[in-house]
């Protein structure tokens, strides 16, 4: 199977009041290199002109955005609480 396909087995528990990560979109938006579009395995940094939309559902919880991110543009960072977050599923 490819990457995909693998990630569409898996399931997840939003915790749709709460987020896990949260951007600053002004310090964001002021970032020269903008990694996290790249590192992000999920895919949930995407670019709209030259802000950065982020939608935390979905989020494999892998901490590399976390890593990559040298100006603080993430302002919280923490793994989703309780039953919350992804329930990895290997086929
Ligand atoms: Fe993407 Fe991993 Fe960051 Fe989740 S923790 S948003 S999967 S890079």
């Amino acid at each position: 199977m490819e990457a995909p396909e693998l990630l569409s087995l898996n399931k997840f528990n939003v915790n749709e009041k709460e987020a896990h990560i949260v951007i600053n979109k002004e310090i964001c938006a002021q970032c020269q290199d903008k990694p996290c579009l790249i590192v992000c395995p999920a895919a949930l940094y995407k670019l709209d002109k030259n802000d950065i939309i982020f939608d935390y559902a979905g989020c494999l919880e892998c901490g590399t955005c976390r890593v990559v991110c040298k100006n603080k543009g993430i302002i919280k960072w923490e793994y989703p609480k309780g039953t919350f977050g992804v329930n990895f599923r290997y086929g």
